[in-house]
């Protein structure tokens, strides 16, 4: 049926068999036994067979395979199937390797599946979308993405946004109207869709539809955009080795022409060493052990409890210079605790931690309360029903549902000898204001049953002071001393404590709307609320750690400045004297703006629109910032900022949709710990390429020297295509998997543009190709003067040329310092994995018969051995010594 939005709330709910209670959980499972999961089918991948053969189509590839057709119709059959082996090998792995980044995509997937919030068997519940069944009473609120079709019952400035169904960008507002059957989807004002996100207020809403039952379901939309595994970064770097594949291509082709009709090489002879060459010098693997790095970086990632959801932010992420982080939740615990009341007439402490409401309420002389005074009976029940939150027990085990500090609230409504459930019965909610990070208060209007009404309110004391005309004494109310009352706040803040002032009006019976207006007179402050919220240990370590690694660390909280200022010094912030507040911001221009922020660290009071501004007053210094943000008003400045970071645990969907990265555990020592991650990523790639190039670039030097020279060649053909079969796959991906370097987070941040290949690494090209070229030659020479075979000495250089690549791979590895020490030579299990199968790879080819009548090799003494492993260490030698010098030299600048 499809005809939900002509029907009244009342009708739906009926014919749904739900009630005010929501649904009883065994009618929900048995519901979810009968329909499935609330889930949209997902969109069926390539059948495998065809991603296989996908691997083949690339230029690459291509010309490989012509390269083994031609030397196939020549007859050289062994060349033929080394290069097939070739393709193959890296057909095989392309295709594991986009298998398991696909998995690392879908359990990142899995990991940001949203919850819903839902009333079952009578009792608020936060369950997984999916397990959404037909009849759920599902509660909305800004920021959330609505998980299911639904009728709405109740609507409080619900405005929800519903481009990704209608393509209308404004938010439209909803009510509880029943519409024509005819009404096209946007105006049906009454339904919320699944899919689509509240832009502001508060609703509840029955749900119609499920899974592809909804109205998204039928256009099946949001799960039809698979992302691909890649950056721009990788992406520049696979069209780079498309680049160089076909200058490589050229200078084959200018060889062959050379060395046909100038140096009259035999046709047959000069094309296989043509092809060799082209094999050796093409990075046919490069851009699959890349994509290898970024799935491997996304998955560290994720074990580090940071969920990435645009892939380039990786690369972002490791050239971070600031971080913009809220307070709550992020630097503290978000574990709150009462732990002191202020009234005009007495200042109470309340004892207890957690949320457990066992704790005494301690008058002025320490001594524990006998009986609950009515005024701070009356504050608490202020604290317990102008709230959202709810205290569960079970088993003696209390656990909380919604904001952690409402839920504090409650706990010490309950230590003052309020019971919920009484309360809200005795005072129903009629209508409510909800909180919004803007105007930093939530009011409610309640009725009790013998016709009176309450507006409760509670918010940020700077707010609710200037509200409030009245503050509520022992037995009667007096008028406000506002700067007393601000300087009580402002005691209790710098303590480090979160305070939120509480204030009652009372109503006649039948106002039964709650608006704005009605706060504006006649509100009785009743108390100020202090609330304990510790640091986090973690993230006192963390900041020093970004500290040190060069990285800025800026606090932006909705709290009290000096709260803020207060937890900023604990948290070890470095410029905690200037605190910058919201106002304050407000009244600057960008141009002030920007040359305030170098030196203020802590910024209070503020609101999402702050934020915005703060990250473009950073970027204009050409910092690369990144902002953390919860609300759905947060999205423009996570939009805005380099790299945009929304919380796991108390963020709101809408949030999370405009991040890059969302952590697991809304800890901000998980954003230094993606920095970190996202460092490594980038050096590995760096490392990979590093490797690459300069392999390459030594094979390839090797064969056109001795070409152009007229020598014969130290390696052959096949033997070239034999060493790009087995190192390119082992050695190179092993760099794929480097954990991080020592000292990675003492280095100051790389800026986000500088070139990957720069004028460093196209050195290194130069000097290792060199250095391959002079070590190949050297021992082909010296075993030619020496009498040996060409057999054999070909096999010396064949064997000197891998192990100069495993030398090689030991110095890549330590970029930033020195690759003498035993954590260097230690390496890691995957490079003496790698190592050991290249290893046994070269032992085959130089001692097994049959290896020796393929590639026509000779077997190797024990002295020669070691005399080629002494190559392999003086290279290690020479660009290790290189590398120092160059460290020092640059440490100097
Ligand atoms: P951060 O921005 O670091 O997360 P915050 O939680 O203090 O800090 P907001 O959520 O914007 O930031 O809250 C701003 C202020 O609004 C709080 O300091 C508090 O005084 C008040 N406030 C927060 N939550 C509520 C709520 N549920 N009801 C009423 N007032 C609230």
């Amino acid at each position: 049926m499809t005809d939900w939005h002509t029907k009244s709330g009342e009708e739906v709910q009926d014919s749904l068999q739900s009630t005010a209670e929501g649904l009883s959980s065994e009618l929900a499972q048995q519901r979810l036994a009968e329909n499935g999961p609330n889930r949209l089918p997902e969109v069926k991948g390539k059948p495998a067979w065809l991603r296989f053969l996908l691997q083949f189509h690339n230029i690459l590839i291509y010309v490989l395979l012509i390269s083994a057709l031609i030397t196939a119709l020549l007859g050289h059959w062994l060349d033929t199937t080394v290069i097939l082996a070739v393709v193959l090998v890296n057909a095989i792995i392309g295709y594991v390797q986009e298998g398991k980044a696909e998995q690392a995509m879908q359990s990142l997937r899995n990991m940001l599946a949203p919850n819903a919030s839902v009333i079952r068997d009578g009792k608020r519940q936060t369950i997984p979308a999916t397990d959404l069944v037909i009849g759920d009473l599902v509660l909305l609120e800004a920021g959330d993405k609505v998980p299911a079709d639904m009728r709405l019952l109740k609507a409080h400035n619900l405005s929800i946004q519903e481009a990704i169904l209608t393509g209308e960008s404004v938010a439209v507002n909803k009510n509880t109207d029943r519409v024509s059957i005819d009404a096209p989807l946007g105006e049906r004002s009454g339904m919320a869709f699944s899919g689509t996100f509240v832009g502001a207020g508060q609703g509840r809403g029955l749900v119609v539809a499920t899974g592809a039952a909804t109205e998204i379901g039928k256009i099946n939309r949001m799960l039809g955009e698979v992302e691909q595994l890649t950056t721009p970064l990788v992406e520049q770097m696979a069209g780079f080795a498309k680049w160089l594949s076909a200058l490589i291509l050229v200078v084959a082709g200018i060889l062959l022409i050379v060395g046909y009709s100038l140096l009259n090489y035999p046709f047959t002879e000069l094309f296989m060493i043509i092809v060799g060459l082209s094999v050796a010098a093409i990075p046919e693997g490069l851009p699959a052990v890349l994509t290898i790095t970024l799935a491997i970086g996304v998955q560290a990632m994720a074990r580090r409890h940071a969920i990435v959801r645009r892939l380039p932010s990786i690369e972002t992420l490791g050239a971070v210079s600031v971080i913009c982080t809220d307070k709550t939740g992020t630097l503290t615990r978000n574990e709150m605790t009462v732990t002191q009341v202020q009234m005009p007439a007495q200042d109470y402490q309340v004892e207890g931690s957690g949320y457990a409401p066992t704790g005494a309420i301690l008058d002025e002389q320490q001594k524990p309360l006998q009986s609950t005074p009515a005024a701070l009976e009356s504050a608490a029940l202020t604290a317990l029903l102008c709230n959202d939150a709810a205290l569960h027990e079970q088993q003696g085990q209390w656990s909380i549902q919604g904001d952690p500090m409402e839920a504090a609230l409650l706990s010490f409504a309950l230590k003052a000898g309020l019971n919920q459930q009484d309360s809200h019965k005795d005072w129903p909610r009629t209508d409510a204001i909800p909180f919004d990070s803007e105007h930093k208060f939530m009011a409610s209007l309640h009725h009790d049953h013998q016709g009176n009404g309450r507006i409760l309110v509670k918010g940020a004391p700077e707010k609710l002071i200037n509200l409030c005309t009245r503050v509520q004494g022992a037995d009667s109310t007096n008028e406000i001393d506002r700067g007393y009352w601000a300087q009580q706040a402002q005691d209790m803040a710098a303590q480090g404590q979160r305070v939120l002032a509480l204030a009652v009006k009372e109503v006649p019976g039948e106002h039964n709307l709650l608006k704005m207006q009605d706060l504006d007179e006649g509100l009785c402050l009743q108390a100020l609320i202090g609330i304990m919220d510790p640091p986090r240990e973690e993230a006192v370590h963390a900041v020093a750690n970004c500290l040190s690694a060069g990285i800025k660390v800026k606090m932006i909280t909705g709290d009290h400045p000096g709260t803020a200022q207060a937890i900023g010094k604990k948290i070890g912030l470095q410029n905690t004297e200037k605190v910058l507040t919201g106002a304050e911001i407000e009244s600057m221009d960008d141009a002030a703006l920007a040359l305030s922020v170098n030196d203020v660290d802590i910024y209070a009071r503020t609101s999402p629109q702050h934020k915005l501004r703060l990250v473009m007053a950073l970027q204009s210094h050409h910092l690369t910032v990144a902002m953390t943000g919860d609300g759905v008003n947060d999205a423009p400045a996570l939009k805005r900022a380099d790299a945009g970071i929304a919380m796991g645990l108390k963020g709101s969907e809408a949030a999370k949709e405009a991040a890059d990265l969302v952590l697991a555990d809304d800890n901000f020592a998980t954003i230094a710990a993606a920095v970190e991650q996202g460092r490594t990523v980038y050096d590995n790639i760096k490392k990979v390429i590093s490797w690459t190039l300069p392999t390459n670039g030594g094979e390839a030097t090797t064969i056109i020297v001795a070409l152009l020279l007229g020598m014969s060649l130290p390696i052959t053909a096949l033997q070239i295509l034999w060493v790009n079969l087995i190192t390119a796959t082992t050695l190179g991906l092993a760099l794929a998997f480097e954990p991080t370097e020592a000292g990675t987070m003492q280095r100051p941040p790389r800026h986000r543009h500088a070139p990957i290949v720069s004028g460093v690494l196209a050195w290194q090209v130069v000097l290792v190709s060199l250095l391959f070229l002079a070590g190949m030659f050297g021992i082909f020479s010296y075993a030619n003067a020496r009498g040996d075979s060409i057999e054999l000495a070909r096999t010396l250089a064949l064997n000197t040329l891998v192990i100069m690549e495993m030398f090689y791979l030991f110095f890549i590895r330590h970029s930033y310092s020195t690759s003498f020490s035993w954590q260097a030579i230690k390496g890691t299990p995957v490079v003496w994995l790698m190592v050991g199968i290249v290893i046994v790879a070269q032992l085959a080819i130089t001692y097994l018969p049959f290896m020796q009548q393929i590639f026509d090799t000779r077997p190797v003494s024990l002295t020669d051995g070691l005399f080629i492993t002494g190559i392999g260490i003086c290279l290690f030698m020479v660009v290790e010594l290189e590398k120092q010098i160059r460290l020092r030299l640059t440490s100097f600048n």
